[in-house]
């Protein structure tokens, strides 16, 4: 079993490394059951009783509800099919003017507004800021993070996927 450090643990809850590379380390973490301890200290964190089933970020998390997986807040706040991209339903605040990037690389270079926008994804309800975006402007909102959630549960943690209440 590989020893993983304090910081790609981090990004692994926080939903930073790419899939295939969360899958790998998940395989790896299923034989001391790290995964489903990972899971059960955010499943404390939140007021409700929908099963997580995956963390997306921080706050954020692939949640099984009454009928459908969902994307969920910690709030509760549900942004619908988790194969939908939840971006789309998020409030999106864009940063593409010289003030608005000053604001967050104050001793820096800042980018060309012309040439790359930063989009702050955050919840309707609470506000929280859940994904950060730089690109182009223009170019299309990413959903890079589409899990195969049955093929995750069956295939690396070799468990059945929790049912709705
Ligand atoms: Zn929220």
């Amino acid at each position: 079993m590989t020893a993983y450090s304090k910081d790609v643990i981090r990004d692994l809850v926080s939903g930073q490394l790419p899939w295939p590379q969360t899958k790998r380390i998940m395989s790896a973490y299923k034989d001391e059951d790290r995964f489903f301890k990972v899971l059960a200290v955010l499943q404390e964190r939140v007021s409700w009783k929908e099963k997580i089933l995956l963390p997306i970020s921080d706050h954020l998390f692939i949640v099984q509800a009454k009928k459908a997986r969902v994307t969920k807040c910690e709030c509760g706040h549900d942004f619908g099919d988790y194969k939908k991209n939840w971006k789309l339903k998020a409030n999106i605040s864009v940063r593409n003017t010289e003030t608005s990037l000053r604001e967050i690389y104050p001793n820096n270079d800042i980018p060309d507004p012309k040439w790359m926008e930063i989009r702050e994804f955050l919840c309707p309800s609470c506000g929280t800021l859940h994904e950060v975006e730089a690109c182009a402007p223009g170019y299309p909102i990413l959903h890079e993070f589409e899990p195969d959630i049955e093929g995750f549960y069956s295939d690396w943690l070799k468990q059945p996927l929790p049912k709705g209440l």
